[in-house]
């Protein structure tokens, strides 16, 4: 195993700004970055003005100062985001820019931190750029999330391996996944998207009423809203342009209604929130919300979760990966949700996309509400997939069919 070479490390630079956030001629780019993904940082920054960026903006992160942050502020600057930080998030939105977020952090970053000081943090931060998400939530503007190996990260999923080696390892994985490995990348992610299209518009067509989910320690029945629309792979801004918010990504996804989803589900993978894993899990729903949970790690992280707001304790979005993606295929967990929430199918806590209903960017949030759109300050993905997971679709006239069997599709999607 050795460090990736340059021209790997371009060509992935080049896939994430022009399939990724699709960066047209003249329009700024922001991007958000560890530090220690400096060198490929700069063969983004580098790929952007060579696609011709009017500007590029990073923010650096460093896992080392965030901790000591939590450590050592007071909770009166846990609680206050600073304006400024919110003008730079609402300046690129206004110049049309795009944003591209490059993970890549340590998942056990805050593990001896107070849950409570994580949770004022990020309740602050999720309310101050409330204007930020409903533009990127509503594909207002067009931007991406990929990642790349740090050194604590890529040893979370590695123990075994040295540091360098374990670094080197991911960067070789997520090539893999993210199909760098490809004599043509964008061509690769083109074909993924045209037979991601073809699964989302059979569901479309199928308009379930409900999805049923069976596992050992699941069985939830979810709703599906009157005009809900399936998505997956690339998505088109609201100026036309088609790009793609994550990669990787292999799923489709929709709305549940927010009244209602009954049952129980149990996790499948360890979610990463925010610095914190919770870990086999159990969260009991009624009409829509949470009325009962227990996690046997990262109890007090969840129940902060929980209590966000109103909009915390009801999902948002149910998402179908088979089995056979290869992020699942790959057989590892990466206590990252952009990687382990395409190894399986999940939902998420929180608000919902109102791009997954007819008309819904253009609903205020009564008409939202109306039908069954969830709102919060949360959009938590968690997994709930596995070889033993069965889904049944209903139709609105009482039809059931088996949509997925074994954790897999029981219906064709490769063929219209
Ligand atoms: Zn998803
Ligand atoms: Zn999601």
């Amino acid at each position: 195993m050795s460090t990736p070479t340059t021209a790997l490390l371009k060509k992935y630079a080049e896939l994430a700004i022009k399939t990724g956030v699709n960066l047209q001629k003249g329009q700024p780019l922001m991007i958000n970055a560890p530090i220690e993904g400096v060198h490929f940082t700069r063969y983004v920054v580098e790929a952007a003005y060579e696609a011709g960026a009017s500007d590029v903006q990073v923010n650096w992160s460093d896992d080392a100062l965030a901790l000591m942050k939590y450590q050592n502020v007071p909770e009166e600057t846990l609680k206050n985001v600073p304006e400024w930080r919110v003008k730079l998030y609402d300046w690129i939105c206004e110049q049309n820019g795009a944003v591209l977020s490059i993970a890549g952090s340590n998942p056990d970053l805050l593990k001896d931190v107070d849950p409570a000081r994580v949770a004022l943090a990020s309740k602050a931060s999720g309310e101050a750029l409330q204007n930020f998400r409903k533009y990127t939530m509503n594909d207002k503007i067009t931007w991406s999330i990929i990642a790349i190996p740090t050194g604590d990260w890529a040893q979370k999923i590695f123990p075994d391996l040295s540091k360098d080696e374990a670094v080197a390892q991911l960067w070789e994985t997520i090539f893999k996944i993210v199909r760098v490995d490809k004599e043509d990348p964008i061509k690769a992610w083109e074909e993924h998207n045209a037979t991601l299209e073809i699964a989302r518009e059979i569901l479309n067509k199928r308009a379930f009423h409900k999805l049923i989910f069976k596992a050992p320690g699941t069985n939830l029945e979810i709703e599906l809203p009157k005009g809900h629309l399936w998505k997956g792979g690339s998505a088109e801004s609201e100026k036309g342009t088609i790009f793609n918010p994550n990669m990787p990504t292999e799923e489709v996804f929709t709305m549940p209604h927010k009244y209602g989803v009954n049952g129980t589900v149990s996790s499948t993978k360890p979610l990463n929130y925010g610095g914190s894993l919770i870990d086999e899990f159990t969260l009991t729903f009624k009409d829509g919300k949470v009325v009962d949970y227990k996690a046997k790690q990262g109890e007090e992280v969840l129940q902060h979760l929980l209590e966000t707001d109103e909009g915390s304790k009801r999902i948002g979005e149910v998402a179908l990966v088979p089995d056979e993606s290869p992020v699942s295929q790959s057989g590892l967990i990466f206590y990252n949700t952009l990687f382990d929430e395409n190894a399986s199918c999940h939902i998420a806590l929180g608000k919902a996309y109102p791009t997954n209903i007819e008309g819904g960017s253009d609903m205020n949030e009564e008409e939202l509400d109306q039908h069954g759109v969830n709102d919060s300050l949360n959009h938590v993905d968690f997994m709930i997939g596995s070889k033993e997971l069965d889904i049944d679709g209903v139709t609105s006239d009482g039809q059931t069919e088996a949509v997925f069997r074994n954790g897999t599709w029981a219906i064709d999607v490769t063929t219209k």
